[in-house]
């Protein structure tokens, strides 16, 4: 997976997606450059809705997780994945044809 994230050489946060200047430095601090993303990553918190907004169906699984790279990004997992949901799990990430980052179990 080719996307990118940006990360400040000051504060060393990565974010996705990337930025012109650290989000948390602020903009007088020019000192962002490109990394990988990544596309694997850790759990850091979760979530299933029964009751998900229009457009999604329930289940909707969706899982922060932390990339390689440090960034935190939302992803949505299938439905066979619930059982196996624990923070800290380790999991492959892609960007699917929806446009939207999807998790799997590794
Ligand atoms: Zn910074």
């Amino acid at each position: 997976m080719k996307e990118s994230a940006s990360r400040c050489s000051e504060c060393d946060r990565t974010v996705y997606p990337p930025r012109a200047f650290c989000p948390y430095c602020g903009p007088a601090i020019d000192a962002v450059y490109e990394v990988e993303l990544g596309s694997e990553g850790v759990i850091l918190s979760y979530t299933v809705s029964q009751m998900p907004p229009d457009g999604f169906e329930p289940p909707l699984v969706l899982s922060l997780v932390e990339t390689s790279s440090g960034a935190s990004i939302l992803c949505h997992g299938e439905e066979s994945v619930i059982d196996s949901l624990e923070i800290g799990l380790s999991v492959r990430i892609h960007k699917g044809e929806d446009g939207l980052f999807h998790f799997t179990l590794k």
